[in-house]
């Protein structure tokens, strides 16, 4: 599998290439699927894994590349699981600030011995569209919820997720910390492995 030069990532986001581009290393040329459709395919999986994988056998298709993509969000213990895939809509169309506050909302009766929660990164990375034997890798990283919003770093529900280890919220985090600890370094990491990148 190290025989992977180039492939194509499943996503429009320009910040997230530049920052797997990076975890990737110089080796590989990461590709974004921009180039090749405006299209995203409809994610009706109901895991993580199951999304990364339709994105990425999308990107496959659209590209005729070997195609990577990552999808990820927030599961909280006290909520079964909620929003996990849901995540980015978790409040509708109102962005980050409404999620953090339905959030709060959701355990606001809930004691700080149950607000457990992480944070998961499933990366697919598939060698054509319908690739039998995709590498999937799932990241996670543990936190607990806060009861109000700390620091200004990162993005989605980083203010809220409070890490014991570093004793701070993830938002207050630099952001190459964050690279260093988060579950999509984590994922990260175990693909490269896989790779023997
Ligand atoms: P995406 O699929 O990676 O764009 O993430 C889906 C949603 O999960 C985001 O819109 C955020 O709400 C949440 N999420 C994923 N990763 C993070 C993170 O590192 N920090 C905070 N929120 C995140």
């Amino acid at each position: 599998m190290n025989t992977l030069k180039e492939l194509v990532l499943a996503s429009h986001n320009a910040g997230k290439l530049r920052e797997l581009q990076a975890m990737l290393g110089e080796h590989i040329r990461v590709r974004s699927i921009s180039e090749f459709s405006d299209h995203a395919p409809e994610e009706t999986g109901l895991s993580f894994i199951e999304n990364a994988l339709i994105k990425a056998r999308h990107a496959a298709q659209v590209s005729g590349l070997p195609a990577l993509a990552d999808d990820s969000g927030l599961a909280v213990d006290a909520l079964g699981g909620a929003p996990g895939i849901y995540s980015a809509r978790y409040a509708g169309d109102g962005g980050d600030a409404a999620n953090n506050a339905k959030l709060l909302e959701a355990l606001r009766d809930t004691p700080d011995a149950e607000r457990g929660a992480q944070f998961i990164c499933a990366l697919a990375l598939v060698q054509h569209a319908s690739d039998p034997v995709p590498l999937v890798c799932v990241g996670q990283w543990r936190g607990r919820i806060l009861r109000e919003v700390r620091g200004s770093n990162g993005f989605g529900y980083d203010p809220l997720f409070w890490l014991e280890q570093q004793q701070c919220a993830s938002a207050e985090l630099s952001p190459e910390q964050k690279n260093q600890l988060s579950h999509r370094a984590r994922a990260m990491a175990q693909l490269k492995q896989q790779l023997g990148v």
